[in-house]
């Protein structure tokens, strides 16, 4: 069966959508590049999704992140109920969104005070105004495919779904702002060193996503991030660990402990608000205190620390301190890497994959995957294609060769070898095609 003839609510559902809201829908990697329009969800539950057509999915996407429990887990649900009927919006403080802070801030010693904001692209927003106004200077260093949310000074050869729809710099950045931002190739100690060497005194500071989880998966090579400190630390550059997805997802401390570097500041999202909306940054009491209204840098939001955001990443996290959910998500992406690579090499096509922790993703090439330019010229025709196929077969991978597969605690042995029994059958579908 065809995909139409699979999602044919879905269709019908989308022409109407697609005269409301700009191609169709609300943020662009919903629409799947290579499918003629999106499917609809119905309900969730653990691994999978129900569409509008009573279709069952497996799901790798879950929701570009947040989701490391799986969909709809019980202490979450149950603890959303329960704070429900205090009331959801106050304005006033609350002792929940303490608690929450606490408990990041013993995960991640290098922030020493945090603000609470309502997005990823929020939490980089002001990390990196704040590392503006304390050093002096308006430079900024990114790494081409990195994504850090969808503002002016990062959207310049960004990842996601800006290199998912081919824009290298959005249009109505102006000129004068995309000027102040250097992007640099990935893993590249080199051209780093070089562009410091050149103009280190006017770089307020280096964001970088420690895994880049927007343009496929790309791993830092030894010590990468560790030079990035030394230069950052000797230029008195301001160094951001952008950990809107590897927070809470490679360790309970992040990047910052897997690879054992510290960041003076670090953005958050995603996992902490346990799959309502989110987003922080903190780091160093000395640069933080800068923020309104301790100090004069701006912040403020209408939704910031939100209680039921504050209360779902509560116990999200609390249960990720149990350890199990850690165990159940990395098995599944180890165990689905290594049968996909076992079955590859029985087949003719160029493959590589690449995983870390609960996150993996699969490449048409022959090249290592180092940086940007490697998955830019990977056959991301190919991966279209399995992940066409694959849907049609139940399994739904994450729907751009520029994004990233995510596991969760809800991906157990059972899910893990259906999935491995779709995406094999379909990658020797790929072979005789
Ligand atoms: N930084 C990173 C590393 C991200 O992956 C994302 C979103 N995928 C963002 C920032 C932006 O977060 P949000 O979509 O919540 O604004």
């Amino acid at each position: 069966m065809s995909y139409e003839e699979i999602f044919t609510k879905s269709r019908q559902v989308y022409e109407i959508a697609k005269k409301i809201f700009p191609g169709g829908v609300n943020s662009p990697v919903r629409l799947m590049r290579h499918l003629p329009y999106p499917f609809y969800v119905k309900r969730v539950e653990g691994a999978f999704i129900e569409t509008i057509e009573g279709v069952k999915l497996i799901d790798y996407c879950m929701a570009f992140g947040p989701l490391i429990l799986g969909h709809k887990p019980k202490v979450v649900e149950e603890a959303v109920k329960e704070f429900l009927s205090n009331g959801w919006m106050f304005g006033i403080p609350t002792e929940i969104e303490l608690e929450l802070a606490k408990t990041i801030m013993r995960h991640f010693p290098s922030v020493e005070m945090i603000r609470f904001v309502n997005s990823g692209t929020e939490a980089t927003m002001n990390a990196i105004r704040l590392a503006r106004a304390y050093t002096g200077r308006k430079i900024i260093v990114k790494f081409d495919g990195c994504y850090h949310g969808a503002h002016d000074y990062v959207l310049v050869k960004a990842g996601s779904g800006i290199a998912t729809w081919g824009i290298p710099t959005s249009l109505g950045v102006p000129e004068e702002a995309a000027k102040l931002t250097i992007v640099l190739p990935y893993n590249d100690v080199e051209k780093l060193e070089k562009t410091f060497q050149e103009q280190g005194d006017k770089i307020a500071c280096v964001i970088i996503e420690p895994v880049v989880g927007n343009f496929g998966l790309i791993l830092p090579e030894k010590d990468f991030l560790k030079k990035l400190r030394e230069l950052c630390t000797t230029y008195g550059s301001i160094l951001i660990f952008d950990e809107v997805i590897t927070g809470f997802r490679l360790s309970l401390g992040g990047a910052q402990e897997y690879f054992n570097v510290k960041a003076d500041l670090t953005t958050l999202g995603k996992i902490i608000g346990g799959g309502f909306p989110i987003g922080a940054f903190g780091g160093k009491k000395e640069i933080m205190e800068m923020i309104t209204p301790s100090g004069q840098v701006y912040n403020a939001g209408t939704f910031n620390a939100h209680p039921i955001s504050m209360i779902a990443g509560l116990v999200t996290i609390r249960e990720l301190e149990k350890e199990y959910p850690y165990k159940i998500a990395n098995k599944a992406s180890e165990e689905i890497v290594k049968a996909v690579n076992e079955e590859i090499s029985k087949i003719r096509i160029n493959f590589k994959t690449k995983h870390i922790a609960s996150m993996f993703q699969l490449y048409f090439t022959d090249r290592e995957i180092k940086n940007a330019d490697d998955v830019r010229m990977c056959n991301v025709d190919l991966y279209n294609r399995l992940h066409s196929e694959c849907l049609k077969n139940g399994l739904y991978l994450t729907p751009s060769q520029y994004e990233v597969n995510f596991t969760s605690a809800a991906h157990d042995e059972e899910v893990v070898s259906k999935t491995i029994d779709i995406l094999v059958r379909c990658l020797r579908k790929l072979e005789t095609s």
